[in-house]
């Protein structure tokens, strides 16, 4: 489902967002969330690196998509479908969300071979998975930490992460 990692300048993106002294715990020594968004970035690349997506699929099989109107239309256009086919085929309307939808089975139904059959029009969500590419996602990165027992990337990110932040923490302060 991913793309490949590229390292914009999300740091500069970040910097504004997070206020001066905030810190990763009240009572801990000061590291700045800034340091913890710049290794996470770089253990980000790191990690991706090393992982084949195509030998692994586990998101496609295990959670799936997530798709606006717009993704159904433009998978439609690829398909040689129309959009009320897609949705019939593939797909089914969010009860909780109007005008989003999911996949109507898991392992995703374009799952094709261990490959994505549609990867060049894949929803919006798929091509940003696992969510580690921008300001806002990195910024809600707890969240996404609980899909680390799916995900071998995140895992890999997090005990990193994890490792390199702990680190920091003992060193000494400047
Ligand atoms: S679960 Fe993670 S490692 Fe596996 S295919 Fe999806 S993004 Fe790649
Ligand atoms: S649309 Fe493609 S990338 Fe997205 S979950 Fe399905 S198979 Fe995976």
């Amino acid at each position: 489902m991913r793309a490949v990692l590229s390292r914009p300048k999300l740091v500069d993106q970040i910097a504004p967002k997070i206020k001066p002294k905030s810190r990763t715990h009240p009572k801990r020594p000061a590291i700045h969330k800034l340091e913890i968004v710049s290794i996470l970035l770089r253990v980000s690349a790191e990690v991706a690196g090393k992982i084949d997506c195509t030998k692994c699929a586990n998101c496609c099989k295990e959670m799936g998509p997530r798709l606006s109107k717009r993704d159904v239309g433009t998978i439609s256009q690829f398909l040689g479908f129309t959009p009320e086919m897609v949705v019939s085929k593939y797909l089914k309307e969010r009860k909780d969300k109007a005008g989003e939808y999911l996949a109507s089975k898991i392992p995703c139904p374009f799952l094709k071979k261990n490959r994505c059959s549609i990867y060049k029009v894949r929803p919006k969500g798929c091509k940003s998975y696992p969510h580690i590419k921008n300001a806002e996602s990195i910024l809600r990165l707890v969240d996404i930490a609980g899909k680390s027992s799916i995900c071998p990337i995140i895992a890999g990110v997090m005990d990193q992460l994890k490792a390199e932040i702990s680190n920091t923490l003992r060193s000494p302060q400047k």
